[in-house]
């Protein structure tokens, strides 16, 4: 990507190395006194019935990457001295009506191709560990032909979340909120975590989640009518994050949660990030909270993959 074509609206870089100070400087206090759960929005929280599936999918899990973190900043203050590995995958759908991808998640390349386009320090804490296995040779290795998929749906605009986009046809649409749009593309300078080259010369197709609430989420939207694939509102993260609720053809209800956590333990433990990196990557923090505390009120039975959760996506991969 020429400089000439992303320098005006990258993220400025010393206002994001004083976010980071800030967010270094706040976070050991928070790792021995983590922030409490909210009481009283989990006894507030409605557990509303699921549309009932009248379809399944195919789910298969397109792991490209991985990269380690310590678990006490995954899951703020967790008492471990662990490193927990963490996964960049992408997830590809097999609807009767249509095939999909859920997160396009890296392009070979991707720390030349996409992360210089991040302001110093971004790429030294999110770049992940080399080699990474590209969206297309991902595909390519399971016999999937690019031009066979439909459409995108991301979890939300993160970089890592869309970069594999570079190695799909400029035809392929991105259905994402409008509100992730806006916050993503609308403003003069792109928000800590986008990229915005993977997005360049992209036909994106909006929506709202104007659907019933379903389980403990107040927003849906149920994608093909049929109740197999329901997109629920996990804001916080980022404006517009979403979760994809599943209805997989084993039987089993699959929640694909995004960054709205980057582990099960935080939603075990009730835990948000450190705020380092937290306070960088979480657009809304007390929205972001709210939204684990909706993800830990899931009843039984709704398998919850964070998106770079190592554990949970190979152990899912592995049933396929
Ligand atoms: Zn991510």
């Amino acid at each position: 990507m020429p400089e000439s074509d992303t320098g005006a609206e990258r993220t400025p870089t010393w206002p994001t190395v004083l976010r980071c100070c800030a967010a270094l400087a706040a976070t050991p206090g928070r790792l021995l006194r983590p922030r409490r759960p909210d009481r009283a929005l989990l006894a507030s929280l409605i557990d509303a019935p699921i549309p009932q599936a009248r379809n399944t999918i195919r789910l298969t899990v397109l792991e490209q990457a991985t990269m380690s973190a310590p678990t006490t900043i995954v899951a703020e203050g967790a008492r471990s001295l662990r490193e927990m590995t963490l996964t960049m995958s992408a997830f590809l759908i097999e609807h009767p009506a249509a095939r999909f991808l859920v997160d396009p998640a890296l392009c070979s390349g991707v720390h030349d191709r996409v992360l210089p386009e991040l302001p110093f320090p971004i790429p030294l804490l999110v770049a992940p560990d080399k080699p990474v296995l590209g969206l297309a040779d991902a595909l390519a290795a399971r016999d999937i032909g690019l031009d066979t998929i439909d459409f995108v749906i991301p979890t939300h605009l993160h970089w890592d979340h869309v970069s594999g986009l570079l190695e799909l046809p400029a035809s392929v649409p991105i259905r994402l909120p409008a509100v992730e749009h806006e916050w993503a593309l609308g403003g003069t300078h792109a928000p800590i975590g986008v990229a915005r080259g993977p997005l360049r010369e992209r036909t994106f197709d909006t929506f709202t989640l104007d659907g019933p609430p379903v389980l403990s989420f107040p927003r849906s939207l149920d994608l093909f009518d049929d109740g197999s694939v329901v997109l629920v509102d996990l804001a916080g993260h980022t404006p517009g994050s979403i979760g994809v609720l599943l209805a997989v053809d084993d039987g089993t209800r699959v929640l694909l949660a995004g960054d709205a956590v980057w582990s099960r333990l935080q939603i075990e433990l009730l835990r948000e990030k450190a705020p380092m990196p937290g306070q960088l990557f979480d657009a809304d923090r007390d929205a972001a909270f709210a939204t684990i505390h909706r993800l830990h009120a899931l009843p039984d039975g709704i398998e919850v993959i964070a998106g770079h959760d190592y554990a949970a996506v190979t152990a899912l991969a592995a049933r396929r």
